[in-house]
């Protein structure tokens, strides 16, 4: 077991350290490569805060044996790494955008069911656009009216009065947002204006010495966003609306006011990647299911992120398969 441990968590911390180079780097991509805000800095006086397990994107449903890859996925994470707290940064279940009523009540009753009987430890969740149910109304065969309709069932499920909300732990303050916004019978990353208010509020009363962490479903900024479809056959790279946060630009100007902002963790991509931006480090965490339980997607396995938070504001990340196969 320790050295699949060693294989999986991949150089030490001493390791990276010692390569200069990989301190300069603004970009890490995915793999099982450790990386560490504070490449290079004196370690000696820090404490790890929490050990938080980040699982995005798991689509859990009856088929491909995707409530096993699930439970897997959890049982992995809490023997190997013992997490303090676990993120989900949603599209917990395989849709529910495009699906008619009774499916999607026996994806959620799935979905908790396996949160319920596999998680030891606490969770806190953020909305994907998969949990949105019925903004296609001829697929999903609703009128707008259903008492459980858009982002109201989640939230139901979740005991929510909104879809965003924070939260202190260990000395950090998390920040969860809704970066789902509805668009006509789909969906775009947008942090609405209310929303946005709320966070400039809440920003403007953590203590300055107090590090934050947000978490979100759509990355509010990635660099893997370029790889999502092929985009750029038209001659020009185009980031369309629905993969990466459309206001990246003054949700990044709002961050700058706030230097003790220092990582922000994402999905939805089902790939992974790492930006360092102005202080801040945004983080999108790959798939638990993959390719959608078929097995990778692009270059990247089935997996999810072992993220230590130090007391110093620092923090240290490293992306884990979980050695999931598809099913036949
Ligand atoms: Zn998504």
């Amino acid at each position: 077991m320790e050295r699949n441990r060693q294989q999986i968590v991949g150089p030490s911390r001493r390791d990276l350290l010692k390569q200069t180079g990989l301190a300069a780097a603004l970009l890490a991509a995915g793999g099982s490569v450790e990386s560490a805000s504070s490449l290079g800095s004196s370690s000696g006086e820090r404490k790890r805060a929490l050990r938080i397990a980040h699982l995005s994107d798991i689509h859990v449903k009856p088929e491909n044996g995707a409530a096993e890859g699930m439970t897997a996925c959890l049982r992995h994470a809490q023997e190997h790494y013992r997490p303090e707290l676990i993120l989900n940064t949603g599209d917990s279940i395989w849709d529910s955008l495009a699906a008619e009523e009774e499916r999607v009540r026996s994806l959620w009753e799935l979905s908790m069911k396996v949160w319920k009987t596999e998680c030891g430890v606490p969770v806190e969740h953020a909305i994907g656009n998969h949990d949105i149910w019925g903004v296609n109304k001829a697929r999903a065969k609703t009128t707008g009216n259903e008492p459980l309709y858009g982002k109201k069932w989640v939230m139901s499920l979740h005991g929510w009065e909104r879809p965003y909300r924070s939260f202190d732990r260990a000395g950090w303050h998390f920040i969860a947002l809704d970066s789902a916004a509805i668009r006509d019978e789909g969906y775009i990353g947008h942090i609405d204006d209310e929303q946005f208010e709320w966070l400039k509020d809440d920003l403007a009363r953590v203590d300055a010495r107090t590090p934050v962490l947000v978490f979100c479903h759509i990355p509010l900024f990635s660099a893997a966003a370029f790889f999502k479809g092929k985009n750029e056959t038209t001659g020009q790279w185009v980031v369309p609306a629905p993969v990466m946060c459309v206001d990246a630009r003054r949700i990044k100007d709002l961050f700058h006011k706030h230097p003790n902002v220092k990582l922000c963790l994402s999905g939805h991509l089902h790939l992974v990647d790492r930006v360092d931006y102005l202080g801040v480090s945004y983080i999108c965490g790959g798939a638990v299911c993959g390719g959608w339980w078929r097995g990778n997607n692009q270059e990247f396995e089935p997996g999810y992120n072992v993220v230590d938070l130090y007391t110093d504001g620092s923090f240290e990340h490293r992306y884990v398969p979980y050695g999931w196969k598809p099913k036949t």
